[in-house]
């Protein structure tokens, strides 16, 4: 059901209590009579002002901090106003249950004042997922890929897009519609085409940075692989300073993949220890080597473990496709004359804690590589991409060739509008409208 937006709606929009301050923000057409209730005069929009709030029977609930934010310029486009509470439980319960007392007031759903602001244009959606990034931000690079979002970097972007597609769309209608008409040269749409194809190659740059705004959101994913005992689930536990897999000197202990996650220099890792990979017909390490390999199959890194001190090589089952591997000698500490005279990409003691450090840093440099882009504008939802794969598609499709006609031409632009509207939230037809009727005299 779509929450009714005559409601005035309110929530604690500050976190977890007890806390110092709880805020609570109320957004909607009665919110400025409602305050007025609590809290008598309203004080000067913008500014913080100490107020004593009390209920309607003249009950002292708390003092705080009070700001207005009369719409549209507010964050929902509607009146707001947020109250600084103190931040204990019946603070705010006694301050919430007096708020739903009121007529047309209650409690916001999940969302619900980010619905408003872009129901009332104040944030495209791309802006408002920007948003919930942020708000869902645990390291750097994910706070400044969510940023470039929320603050609105990424949808000026799309906007200016949107504005030439308009613009490249109007010519080639008015070729359309007024060519016999004699005031609109036969070519005026040929303009169009060059810009058109430099569009599509913007797009095509989007996309080619979409693998890197999957990596920065959603985590690049390592993968520790390797024969039985090669010192995996370890290396886990020393990356991640605690025990997180269990290690046992019996070769086939880990049976599922675990998964921890790091932070490595801003970027979120997820690390997979996997089942050790060998011929085996025990069932349940047979399912472990399954689920290892379909790990390895989606990795963005694999690290291939070698035990540098076993006193004989191992035959390895490890495969790993086209994934970028960093083959590892573990167990320096343990190397014996013995021991293979084998070269590895790195070497490491898990027991001793010796190379680590550099082993972060060869997962950072291919994380870097994997991840290197001019501007953090990018697309970094399916979604997106989604949208922007059939803005190409059609853009292209629309520069392509002359033979097909201006109006299967028209329709492949206005499909690639379609999409970019999609993107943002932002449906067109009035603005062509508009742009039409701005661009050219065609009504006289
Ligand atoms: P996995 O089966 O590949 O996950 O290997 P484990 O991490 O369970 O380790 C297998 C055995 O190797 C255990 O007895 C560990 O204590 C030992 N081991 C792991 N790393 C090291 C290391 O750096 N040095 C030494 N000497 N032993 C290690």
């Amino acid at each position: 059901m779509i929450p009714d937006s005559n409601e005035t709606i309110f929530a604690l929009s500050s976190g977890a209590l007890p806390a110092g301050v709880a805020v609570v923000r109320l957004s909607g057409p009665a919110t400025f009579v409602v305050l007025n209730a609590l809290i008598g005069t309203l004080p000067r929009p913008r500014f913080a002002s100490l107020r004593s709030i009390r209920s309607r029977d003249g009950v002292l609930l708390d003092t705080g901090l009070v700001v207005i934010f009369p719409g549209p310029a507010s964050f929902t486009g509607e009146d707001c106003a947020e109250i600084h509470l103190h931040g204990g439980k019946a603070v705010v319960a006694a301050v919430l249950s007096e708020l739903e007392g009121f007529d047309g007031c209650r409690i916001a759903e999940a969302g619900e004042f980010s619905r408003r602001a872009f129901e009332n244009g104040k944030l495209d959606l791309v802006e408002i997922e920007g948003l919930a990034d942020l708000l869902a931000a645990e390291t750097e690079m994910q706070r400044r890929l969510a940023a470039e979002q929320s603050f609105g970097r990424l949808s000026a972007v799309y906007d200016g897009w949107r504005e030439r597609l308009l613009h490249a769309r109007a010519m080639v209608e008015a070729e359309l519609d007024f060519a016999d008409e004699g005031d609109i040269p036969g070519s005026v749409s040929d303009q169009v085409w060059p810009d058109l194809n430099a569009l599509a190659g913007e797009v095509r740059k989007q996309l080619e940075a979409e693998r890197a705004g999957e990596i920065i959101r959603d985590g690049f994913k390592v993968v520790i692989a390797g024969s039985p005992n090669v010192g995996k689930s370890s290396l886990l536990n020393a990356l991640v300073d605690r025990e997180v897999a269990i290690v046992t000197e019996y070769a086939g202990t880990t049976r599922d993949v675990l998964h921890c996650e790091l932070d490595i220099a801003g970027f979120a890792v997820h690390l997979f220890d996997t089942a050790g990979i060998r011929e085996t017909d025990e069932p349940v390490e047979r399912e472990g080597i399954r689920r290892a390999l379909g790990t390895i199959a989606e990795a963005d890194l694999v690290l291939h473990l070698k035990d540098a001190s076993a006193a004989a090589e191992s035959v390895d089952f490890v495969h790993h496709g086209d994934v970028p591997v960093i083959t590892v000698g573990t167990k320096i500490d343990a190397i014996t004359d013995s021991s293979p005279k084998h070269t590895y990409d790195l070497m490491i003691s898990s027991a001793q804690k010796v190379g680590l450090d550099d082993l972060r840093q060869a997962i950072l440099q291919v994380l870097r590589e994997k991840t290197y882009v001019i501007s953090l504008a990018i697309p970094s939802r399916i979604r997106q991409r989604q949208h922007l794969r059939d803005i190409l598609a059609n853009v292209e499709e629309a520069v392509r060739s002359a033979d097909i006609g201006l109006e299967l031409r028209a329709e492949y632009l206005r499909r690639a509008s379609d999409s970019l509207g999609r993107i943002t939230g932002k449906i067109d037809v009035e603005a062509m409208l508009g742009k039409i009727f701005s661009d050219f005299c065609v009504g006289k």
